[in-house]
């Protein structure tokens, strides 16, 4: 990436009262575009007066600033008022909106407002910030003041902040949302959806203003279909939630349901997400490649109900909503029972959480656990069983490896006694590394 990029445009007095446009590449993999532009706005006359020397302003020229995307929309118009802007998928400078910096052909909108009889060179100065692999945390499944929840949007929002998530699901019941109608908040990423709620499973749709057409009404199984097709032809992430709950399993046929993400860990741990994790399990011994994830389904705090109860832990390259997204689709994630639980990194060779490798080219990952606590379990599950790494003495941190002696899938849980006396409970669950046999 060229940084910065510089561009010099020379402006001809006979340009005068016309709008030209500047190509230039947009790098792949960019996460944040800033620009800047200069030019000789003022002519200054200095003269002479009775205490010191004067320099009158005059405006010779006056050159507007815009943003034109690849499919020719407008990106932003500023006028002559702003010298910079800031763009990314999270975030715009007022003027110009937060979109996806996809690569490909961008053009500077350069309006000749008043051009001097010599002309006038601009400079641009364009900024391209790359993206780069780190963990955000979330919860992907919350409710607010729109369905049964307690809170408005910006109320959750700034309780997740202060809670130390990187970013929220929007998921009211059957309502939903466009990411217009998010609030800004600086810091935090936040991603429109909607539980699509039926009285035989709900469902979130996820980064997408409207998965789906009309209403979310569904009486046959073939209007069922249709609903999740047209959403994962939108690009929602779907996931399947709570699909053992007490009250509202999921009952449909998950076989014949297009869906991203199986919801194993709803709100509090508890029978039905263990339930969800032996079925979750019994896929992958099954040779299936199935992404899990974690929500509280936050409406309003109360006893073990709280945000980011469960948090889902992402590796993202970015912190725009399609790359969470993204990195979820993939299984590149981990789940902890809260915001400052347990920290995982788990690798074999390149391969993160969700990667696929060949048994035969690698069969070591190394493992590394922050957080622990005194008494908490680590273990190894694979299609084998549990192979428990260490029992922890005191709090602290874990690093090591584990070989596996079999191709399948290899995933972490750490387990804690979060109450004396009460069995031990999972504290961290992540997606496996899938390890290929030939
Ligand atoms: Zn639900
Ligand atoms: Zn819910």
């Amino acid at each position: 990436m060229d940084n910065p990029l510089r561009i010099q445009y020379f402006v001809g007095s006979q340009q005068e009262g016309q709008y030209l446009t500047i190509p230039f590449d947009m790098p792949p993999e960019v996460e944040s575009f800033s620009l800047s532009y200069h030019y000789e706005r003022h002519h200054g006359d200095e003269t002479g007066v009775a205490h010191g020397s004067f320099t009158a302003r005059q405006e010779r020229n006056i050159i507007d600033l815009g943003l034109i995307a690849p499919d020719g929309t407008q990106v932003g118009a500023s006028g002559s008022d702003k010298s910079s802007f800031q763009i990314s998928e999270t975030y715009a400078t007022p003027g110009y909106r937060a979109c996806r910096l996809l690569p490909g052909e961008w053009r500077i909108l350069l309006g000749a407002y008043k051009v001097a009889p010599e002309g006038v060179t601009v400079t641009y100065e364009l900024n391209f910030a790359p993206k780069r692999l780190r963990l955000l945390k979330g919860d992907l499944h919350t409710h607010t003041l729109a369905s049964d929840g307690v809170l408005t949007l910006n109320e959750l929002g700034h309780q997740a902040l202060r809670h130390g998530l990187d970013f929220l699901v929007i998921t009211d019941h059957n309502q939903t949302i466009s990411a217009d109608a998010l609030p800004c908040i600086p810091g935090l990423t936040l991603i429109p959806g909607v539980e699509w709620t039926h009285y035989k499973g709900h469902a979130n749709f996820s980064g997408v203003d409207r998965p789906y057409d009309g209403s979310f009404m569904a009486n046959t199984p073939e209007e069922v279909q249709a609903h999740f097709t047209c959403a994962h032809e939108r690009g929602a992430l779907i996931t399947v939630n709570h699909p053992f709950d007490e009250g509202c399993p999921f009952l449909f046929d998950m076989n014949s349901l297009p869906y991203d993400c199986l919801e194993i860990w709803n709100g509090p741990m508890r029978m039905s997400n263990i339930q969800a994790l032996g079925f979750w399990h019994s896929l992958l011994v099954a040779g299936q490649k199935v992404p899990i994830c974690g929500g509280s389904d936050y409406h309003r705090s109360q006893l073990f109900l709280f945000l980011g109860g469960p948090t889902t832990c992402v590796y993202s390259q970015s912190a725009g909503p399609s790359d969470i997204l993204s990195a979820l689709r993939q299984g590149h994630a981990y789940i902890v029972y809260a915001p400052d639980g347990p920290t995982l990194e788990l690798t074999a060779g390149d391969a993160i959480l969700g990667h696929s490798v060949r048994f035969s080219q690698s069969r070591e990952m190394q493992i590394m656990v922050g957080n622990l606590r005194a008494g908490d379990i680590l273990q190894i599950v694979t299609a084998q069983g549990g192979t428990p790494l260490l029992k922890a003495e005191t709090n602290g941190n874990f690093q090591g490896h584990f070989t596996l002696d079999a191709p399948g899938f290899a995933r972490v849980e750490v387990l804690r006694e979060f109450v004396p006396g009460v069995p031990m409970l999972p504290a961290l669950i992540s997606n496996p590394i899938y390890f290929d046999a030939d």
